[in-house]
């Protein structure tokens, strides 16, 4: 874990603070500070008590929200991301097989010269093997496209969740010695 050292601004004690975390009790005098950063200066500032309890309540119920969000998104995806999932991949290997064995039945038909309506329709056979094909690639992608927002939007809600936790979990500073 990365800390950062700062100096309690009301009792002047050293304190080291986890990169991440905003808020601190100072524990030599019980002072509240506001870790504040700079490109190149980590310093604190002492806060009024109230704001802190505010900012506390409303990160708390930010959290509550994002878990239920994280839940809901969650479910959601394991019903249709697996529906669409299966479903692509039997339309392609189908449509591929039947696309395959109407253009066999299709040549066949023409090198036996059995007439012209048996090629034709072994031909229309295939044509809708193909058109399986393609609507399975076409549902792939959607699944594919849909993963990433759900994966992506995941990833933002579980990125606040921690920034979230960080803050509203260790938030006494320790004293170096
Ligand atoms: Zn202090």
């Amino acid at each position: 874990m990365e800390l950062n050292a700062i100096v309690c601004v009301k009792c002047g004690a050293p304190l080291q603070v986890p990169h991440e975390v905003r808020f601190v009790t100072c524990r030599h005098c019980g002072v509240c500070l506001e870790i504040k950063q700079t490109e190149s200066v980590v310093y604190a500032t002492q806060i009024a008590q109230i704001d802190q309890r505010t900012e506390r309540i409303e990160q708390q119920l930010e959290q509550m929200n994002l878990r239920r969000e994280l839940e809901l998104l969650d479910s959601d995806w394991t019903k249709v991301g697996s529906k669409l999932d299966a479903d692509p991949f039997l339309m392609m290997f189908c449509g591929a097989m039947i696309a395959i064995a109407g253009l066999i039945v299709a040549v066949a038909t023409l090198v036996g010269q059995s007439g012209w309506g048996g090629v034709v329709t072994a031909l229309g056979i295939a044509g809708v093997g193909v058109f399986m094909t393609v609507s399975g690639i076409g549902l792939k992608r959607a699944f594919l496209r849909g993963e990433n927002a759900y994966v992506s939007r995941r990833d933002r809600i579980a990125l606040r969740l921690n920034q979230l936790s960080a803050a509203l979990g260790s938030i006494e500073g320790e004293i170096t010695t």
